[in-house]
């Protein structure tokens, strides 16, 4: 399975999961023109989308699908509770699926999962081919069980690294805004992903992408070293034991191939 994060973050949020017969989708909130330049670098051509997930209704998530589904023709999966955030046009592209329980696209495997969020329902994915798994969660606002459960034994992990604490607490956000983003129900912290992650290591999963990172309250420096060190503290070094990477706001990572 192949793996891009075409952007991430508050600005628009895009990743697509694909093996050799299908193209999975994860989120559009880019505008359509940002997107097709993107995946040109990438060489991806977006003809082969066999379908698109939706995570949640923010957005951040979903403002770049309607006009996409003008120039392009996929079934679209959304959780009934986050349908009433979507634009009009979406509508008659609607898959009927009961997005509780695991299906397939193609020759890929869906399990999604709850996440702790402040929108009406938020998803992650974890898809499998059989052969290689790849596990999204972003967006959440706490780790359990649950959501661990769904994350490890897979080969590759994206999992939200969203602020540095103290940033945030020292920052310019307005007391409410802060107290939500911190909230169980809003964003994840460099040091909750980062301890996620060295646990998840021991379940086998080698390659990370931290991802939906703060433009006001994060760099890509500090999600990187807070998790770098949690790894170094359990023996992990990162290039050699464990593979990390940054998901970005305004460019594409490097495609990821699992075999
Ligand atoms: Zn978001
Ligand atoms: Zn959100």
């Amino acid at each position: 399975m192949d793996f891009i994060n075409i952007a991430s973050g508050s600005k628009g949020n895009c990743t697509i999961v694909s093996t050799k017969n299908t193209m999975i989708m994860i989120d559009n909130g880019l505008n359509i023109r940002t997107l097709l330049e993107r995946v040109r670098l990438a060489n991806i051509d977006l003809k082969k989308v066999s379908a698109l997930l939706i995570t949640h209704e923010h957005s951040d998530h979903i403002k770049g699908i309607a006009p996409l589904l003008g120039k392009y023709s996929f079934p679209v999966y959304c959780h009934e509770q986050s349908q009433s955030g979507l634009d009009a046009k979406v509508f008659p592209y609607l898959a009927c699926q009961n997005m509780d329980i695991p299906f397939e696209i193609g020759d890929i495997q869906i399990n999604p999962f709850r996440l702790p969020h402040d929108s009406n329902y938020n998803l992650g994915y974890r898809l499998s081919d059989g052969k290689n798994t790849i596990a999204i969660a972003t967006d959440l606002g706490s780790m359990n069980d649950a959501i661990f459960d769904n994350l490890k034994n897979s080969d590759l992990v994206m999992l939200e690294s969203n602020h540095d604490v103290q940033m945030l607490k020292n920052g310019d956000y307005p007391f409410l805004l802060k107290q939500r983003i911190l909230s169980k129900n809003g964003h994840l912290s460099n040091d909750d992903c980062a301890d996620t992650i060295s646990k998840l290591t021991k379940t086998g999963t080698k390659h990370f992408v931290l991802a939906h990172l703060s433009q006001d309250n994060n760099t890509p420096e500090l999600a990187f070293e807070c998790t770098e060190k949690a790894l170094y503290k359990q023996n992990i070094k990162e290039g050699v034991d464990a593979y990390v990477d940054v998901a970005m706001q305004f460019k594409s990572m490097q495609k990821i191939n699992l075999e």
